[in-house]
């Protein structure tokens, strides 16, 4: 009789352990803001001043005194110009200040009128035709952000927004996390690397190696650098070789195949051959050979995470494991993808054991309708989806069942 299998460790259990050995990299660096989309921030940004720092028109128009308009058809001449850039003089009482967008109000006047409701006269004197209310079309000195406001964290993943928002505080520089280092290799006799050989070429039994271009693009995406180390072949010897050979100089070595429990799946040995294994296979479909580790190097160790060979396994457990380590490797907090409730159009009717990842695609009645193979070779699933449904252990679904969705750009940005 076969012992009792051992429950296989849930996602969430080895997400967190995982993100547990992910200490944060040493050597933040600094970057141009110009260059700074996509990294990760390793200081606060901290404001010294208001933005926007003075009072200051929203519109064209004229600036007055409520007090001094006080019904419509008021005439008053104008005592002063205010472009942008300018600083005009206090406003004289009983006069307009003509006055432009971004162009700060002067002292004394308290609302800006739009040139539309003002005519111009004769003697230059400006006939208001309507009654302004207090502070209208002023845009208030720091009500974008104050001053000693810490308007960006430490470990904020920067995006073109917050890129402007540093700029608009005057930080044409900021720190950086350091780029992770990976390298990257995939292992399996049967592949070949397109370009190599031409498709009507292809021996009997070999397949393109296609993981290595979407991992290669998903790493990148992070900000990570990545080494390739090419196609190991599935032999003890080479595997450890290659495992050797990438660690030095790098964070992390990404692998994909050879991590099963089969004969030609060395990668396992292999690592713990030269260092340990500290996790090996999760309650997830696709994905369950997932493998961490770490192997030692001149100076500490190498992380060793090793992604199934199947496309699709090697796709999701890239999204769901390895995109919140190489996060957290450069200080991101909280890298853990956003799900939302969306209404289920399809039918799912045999649970599994294990939590399953099934590609999807939102539908024109806001539905999400399932691509009809969900075979974990089938990488046209991840092209055609837009995400998955994250649908727990020993569940079906039907027809308008609520499921918890997760877009893919929640995973792969
Ligand atoms: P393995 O995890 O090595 O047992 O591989 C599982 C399946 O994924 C096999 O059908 C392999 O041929 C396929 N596979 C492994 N690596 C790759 C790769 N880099 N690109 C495409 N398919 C792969
Ligand atoms: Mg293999």
């Amino acid at each position: 009789m076969r012992p009792p299998m051992k429950p296989l460790k849930s996602l969430d259990e080895a997400l967190a352990e995982l993100l547990g050995h992910a200490t944060p990299l040493e050597g933040a660096g600094t970057v141009s803001t110009f260059d700074a989309d996509g990294r990760v921030l390793a200081q606060d940004c901290t404001s010294v001043l208001h933005v926007p720092p003075l009072d200051n028109s929203f519109m064209d128009g004229y600036a007055v005194r409520c007090a001094d308009v006080a019904a419509a058809g008021v005439e008053l001449p104008v005592s002063q110009r205010i472009a942008a850039g300018s600083a005009g003089e206090p406003l004289q009482p009983g006069t307009a200040a003509r006055i432009f967008t971004g162009a700060p109000v002067p002292a004394g006047a308290d609302a800006v009128l739009m040139q539309e409701d003002c005519e111009v006269l004769e003697d230059g004197r400006v006939r208001i035709h309507a009654v302004p209310r207090p502070g209208q079309w002023i845009r208030r000195a720091g009500e974008d952000i104050t001053r000693g406001a810490v308007v960006l964290q430490a470990g904020t993943r920067l995006t073109p927004a917050e890129l402007g928002l540093a700029a608009s505080i005057g930080m044409h520089q900021l720190q950086v996390a350091r780029r992770p280092r990976v390298a990257l290799f995939s292992t399996g006799d049967e592949l070949v690397m397109p370009g190599d050989v031409p498709p009507q070429q292809m021996r009997p039994g070999a397949i393109y190696n296609s993981n290595r271009f979407f991992l290669r693009a998903m790493l990148l995406r992070l900000g990570c650098e990545v080494a390739d180390f090419g196609i190991v072949p599935d032999r003890r010897d080479a595997t450890i070789e290659a495992l050797r050979a990438a660690s030095s100089g790098h964070d992390l070595i990404l692998t994909s195949g050879g991590v099963s429990v089969g004969e030609e799946d060395h990668i396992k040995p292999a690592v713990q051959a030269l260092g340990t294994l500290d996790l090996w296979q999760i309650a997830m479909k696709p994905g369950k050979p997932f493998a961490y580790g770490q192997i030692p190097r001149e100076n500490g160790s190498a992380h060793f995470m090793g992604l199934p060979g199947n496309p699709v396994s090697s796709f999701l457990t890239f999204a769901l494991l390895v995109r919140p380590f190489v996060l957290r490797l450069q200080g991101v907090r909280d890298a853990a993808p956003q799900s939302m409730a969306v209404r289920a159009d399809f039918t799912w009717p045999k649970a599994d054991r294990r939590r399953e990842f099934l590609r999807v695609r939102h539908n024109a009645m806001g539905g999400l309708d399932l691509f009809g193979h969900q075979g974990s070779g089938v990488l046209t699933s991840v092209a055609w989806g837009d995400g998955v449904v994250d649908n727990p252990a020993g569940q079906t679904i039907a027809p308008g069942d609520t499921v918890r969705f997760i877009a893919f750009s929640e995973l792969l940005s």
